[in-house]
């Protein structure tokens, strides 16, 4: 394995042959992984544009393998949403981030990575419900982020799936936009409360002119529709002042915060409120 730059381990590409036979490993690996509580949830900060005060946390999954390190989750989320590991996974990081959250000021809200493929499991509703009842957050701190290949099929379910969720007061945020099979039909039919711009616009904005418009249109599109816009990956701060001229809601990334684990979040960031 070789290390991202960031503390956590990519796996090569197995070579031919040893494809099938590495991915059942891994297959198992994930299963047990599972079973013995490897998972773990880190939590990114989320600011404001204006005032630059935390607003919430974004959830990102890791796995702490026995032997591999701290595992980053396009390692193994592909596998697991191929495998349908994905929809017990997912919900363990449905009701830990509701717990996790429930212990922070209430202002703060707490964003979820829906896949495609759990998002489309029937029960999603009844799983939030129980996470929310179960850890008692309110409704309205946490949000779901959904890419665009949720809409690609069974358009009426997904309609009925968001309509639902937005009714119980959970927010609904199309993640990296733009990237995907991005239609603007998809604005036009599904009601979503915001819009993440991918890093790929937002790390452009400095030098590349077609970044920067595709960020200020962006930025406008979903203020007059009424949703707010979130820009992902801001690394320096002169894509910060360029995100808050084009008036993006929020924004994240390494300027601000790597993700961290609950424990580590709160003491840096929460410790004179929570006291
Ligand atoms: P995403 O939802 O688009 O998450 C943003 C990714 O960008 C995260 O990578 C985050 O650590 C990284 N990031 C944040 N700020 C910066 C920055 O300033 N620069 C750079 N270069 N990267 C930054 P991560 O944690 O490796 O997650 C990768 C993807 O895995 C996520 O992309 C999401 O699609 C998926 N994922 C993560 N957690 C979950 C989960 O709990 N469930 C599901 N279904 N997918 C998840
Ligand atoms: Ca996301
Ligand atoms: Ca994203
Ligand atoms: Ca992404």
């Amino acid at each position: 394995a070789k290390s991202d730059g960031r503390g956590m381990h990519c796996f090569f590409e197995p070579a031919m042959g040893e494809e099938a036979q590495s991915r059942r490993g891994l297959e198992q690996d994930l299963r047990n992984g599972l079973a013995a509580g490897q998972f773990e949830l880190h939590y990114q900060p989320v600011v404001k544009t204006d005032g630059g005060d935390i607003s919430g946390f974004e959830a990102l999954i890791r796995w702490r393998h026995p032997g591999r390190g701290l595992v980053a989750p396009n390692s193994f989320i592909p596998l697991a949403e191929e495998i349908g590991l994905i929809v017990p996974i997912g919900e363990w990081v449905i009701r830990q981030a509701c717990a996790t959250a429930s212990r922070w000021p209430n202002h703060l809200h707490v964003a979820v990575n829906i896949s495609a493929v759990q998002f489309r499991q029937p029960g999603l509703t009844e799983v939030i419900v129980g996470a929310l009842a179960a850890s008692g957050l309110d409704p309205r701190r946490l949000e779901i982020e959904i890419t665009e290949s949720v809409l690609l099929q069974d358009r009426n379910g997904t309609l009925t799936t968001l309509h639902q969720l937005r009714a119980l007061g959970i927010k609904v945020a199309m993640d990296d936009f733009g990237t995907g099979y991005s239609s603007l039909t998809y604005l036009q039919c599904f009601p979503f409360d915001k819009i993440k711009i991918d890093r790929s616009f937002v790390s452009g904005v400095e030098n590349n002119a077609a970044s920067l418009s595709i960020v200020r249109a962006v930025a406008a599109l979903a203020r007059g529709m009424g949703m707010t816009t979130t820009a992902e990956g801001v690394e320096t701060e002169e894509q910060r002042d360029r995100i808050a001229a084009e008036g993006c809601t929020e924004m994240q990334g390494y300027l601000f915060s790597p993700p961290l684990p609950a424990l580590e979040i709160e003491r840096r960031f929460l410790s004179a409120e929570a006291a």
